[in-house]
């Protein structure tokens, strides 16, 4: 059972009160992902719950009662409130934007590239196509950044390659993509990697920059 319910939060920045929905999934969810590891079902709309943005002096967590280990010169600088008051974005997309840019503040890649990811699915459910690719672009280049500094973002290294692999065919730069694809195909891993690895070819060589789950490789019979 899942439920919805409005909880008060203190921030930790300035201390002011703030409401939010919250939910309690008392089974654990499991299910189809699409190919960047967005989630389906219930799980799917639960990124609007992810973080957390205070009305007062806009610190955006994903709990923003919890101790901000953020320099607060971060959340006062002028870059900061140009992310804030950018409208272009939709409003969610801002939060997880600006929770980005306090992460690579701290210099944890891994924590903004995902935040930036969150913000490019906002954007597509939202209809902003060129949001979402700024935002994906954004992600892939933290992404990097989290390689290089030894920061995992997923539970191997080759299926943090498959979320850069999906990043870059839905931005469109399908050599890169299949570059990298064809460099993992190169290497030893379980079956279910080989697959979806096929399964990205097949869409690259489309040049195929829509969503795709996993339920829709097995439509193909891959
Ligand atoms: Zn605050």
């Amino acid at each position: 059972m899942t439920t919805l319910y409005l909880t008060n939060k203190n921030c930790s920045v300035c201390g002011e009160s703030n409401r939010f929905p919250l939910v309690d999934l008392s089974q654990k969810l499991t299910g189809i992902r699409d190919l960047d590891g967005r989630p389906s079902h219930i799980q799917r709309s639960l990124v609007y719950m992810w973080i957390q943005r205070c009305e007062s002096c806009n610190y955006c967590a994903p709990d923003i009662s919890a101790e901000c280990k953020v320099d607060p010169s971060y959340i006062n600088s002028p870059e900061y409130k140009g992310i804030i008051d950018d409208v272009s974005f939709p409003l969610t997309a801002v939060a997880f934007r600006a929770h980005s840019f306090l992460m690579t503040s701290m210099g944890s890649f891994a924590d903004s590239g995902w935040a930036l990811l969150c913000a490019a699915w906002v954007c597509d459910d939202n209809g902003a196509p060129a949001n979402a690719i700024v935002c994906r672009k954004e992600a892939l280049t933290h992404f990097r950044y989290a390689q290089e500094k030894n920061q995992e973002f997923s539970q191997s290294h080759v299926e943090e390659n498959l979320i850069l692999i999906d990043i870059m065919r839905r931005i469109g730069d399908f050599d890169a993509a299949m570059e990298l694809c064809d460099q993992e195909l190169q290497t030893d891993h379980p079956d279910t990697i080989w697959l979806l690895l096929d399964y990205e070819k097949v869409l690259i060589g489309k040049n195929d920059t829509a969503c795709h789950n996993e339920s829709d490789m097995e439509e193909m019979g891959l």
